[in-house]
């Protein structure tokens, strides 16, 4: 396969730079994708500087992914060239466990493969994510676009819109549910569209005041700053379920006292350092529960893409150059994106 054109990270601390690597050669079940957009998760800007303490140097980031197939594999029977597809945070597990035959292959019992800073399970290669001009993909981790959305938008569903759809479904979120989503970033505005569209009462909770209108105008019923004391009072014992997107470290007292009698609170935000131990008292008088849900197996992103197609439901993105992508991790630790950055990967071909 040709040079494909790259950023990546080659260390924690410095910014991204051009970067250019071979893909692997096509095998009998591989698809050849020419990557069109790849979102920006936060993500991306862990891993880029190593916050999670596993980066394998250099990184090339972008797990949000919509391209155009290119060339297939001789036993590829799933995507035709030409076909536009989708790429998330996996491209492969072990397909052998109980976790992958119930179509869970993000909680592979050996580990999935991650789209970037994984490991091909043939080669032991490191893997290098959607901040490319192309990469190869095995067919069964690549997923089908609707036709009828803006495929820049469609991108960050590959990580914000299933992260937050597969939560949403396990907990129920629907008719007669009261739903919070803490956080109106990349994932959290995803999660105010979804669980509006499921059916549910939709409670935005923001640490930023300018996001009011925009909240309501994505979806939600009710927006709470979450920093007022008075403002959170009026929801006490109220909620279904909350859904905490945040990425950075705070306290989850103030969210676990929402929640009403077996109501739950999901964390799918994993911040650098770890929020401090909720109070047990906060979960015991009212059998609350607190859990965590990582991204959603293949078959629940074909279907939350379905979903999205059926809904006209597409990420609010600032599509921008892959050289402004520095600028845009800054902006994103500021709390400063509308809603998720998409690098319109035409930029590198240039
Ligand atoms: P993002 O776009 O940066 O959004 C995070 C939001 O959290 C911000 O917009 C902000 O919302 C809020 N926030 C940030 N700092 C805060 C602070 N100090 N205190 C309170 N709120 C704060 O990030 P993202 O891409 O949505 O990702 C969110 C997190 O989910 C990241 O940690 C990411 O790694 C993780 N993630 C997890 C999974 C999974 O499978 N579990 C998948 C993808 C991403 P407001 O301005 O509204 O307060
Ligand atoms: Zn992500
Ligand atoms: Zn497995």
């Amino acid at each position: 396969m040709n040079i494909t054109h790259a950023y990546a990270a080659h260390d924690a601390k410095s910014a991204l730079v051009p970067f250019d690597y071979t893909p692997r050669a096509l095998r009998d079940h591989d698809v050849q994708i020419e990557v069109l957009f790849c979102g920006v998760c936060h993500s991306d800007l862990h891993q880029a500087r190593n916050e999670w303490n596993n980066s394998i140097f250099p990184v090339v980031p972008g797990h949000e992914i919509v391209g155009r197939v290119t060339a297939v594999g001789s036993h590829v029977s799933r995507h035709q060239v030409g076909d536009l597809v989708g790429v998330g945070c996996m491209v492969d597990s072990c397909r052998t466990c109980p976790s992958c035959d119930e179509g869970l292959e993000q909680y592979c019992e050996s580990g999935f493969t991650g789209t970037y800073n994984g490991q091909d399970r043939q080669t032991g290669a490191i893997t290098y994510g959607g901040y490319s001009t192309a990469m190869v993909v095995d067919q069964d981790f690549v997923l089908r676009v609707p036709a009828n959305l803006d495929p820049a938008g469609v991108a960050p569903l590959l990580c914000a819109g299933i992260t937050t759809y597969s939560p949403l479904r396990q907990w129920g979120a629907g008719p007669g549910k009261k739903v919070g989503i803490v956080g109106l970033g990349g994932l959290g505005h995803m999660g105010v569209k979804l669980a509006r569209a499921m059916g549910a009462h939709v409670v935005l909770f923001t640490t930023s005041a300018s996001k009011v209108e925009d909240a309501k105008r994505l979806g939600a019923h009710e927006v709470v700053i979450s920093r007022n004391p008075e403002e959170m009072a009026q929801h006490v014992n109220s909620f279904d379920f909350i859904l905490n997107t945040v990425a950075a470290q705070h306290d989850l007292n103030p969210f676990l006292n929402l929640l009403r009698r077996d109501g739950t609170l999901t964390l799918v935000g994993a911040p650098e350092h770890d929020h401090p131990s909720p109070q047990v008292f906060n979960l015991i008088m009212k059998r609350r529960r607190l859990a965590g849900s990582l991204i959603g197996g293949i078959a629940e992103t074909q279907e939350m893409l379905d979903f999205c197609g059926q809904h006209g439901i597409t990420s609010d993105i600032e599509l921008i150059p892959m050289q402004q992508i520095n600028e845009a991790y800054e902006r994103m630790l500021k709390s400063d994106v509308k809603y998720r950055f998409v690098v319109d990967i035409n930029s590198l071909r240039a």
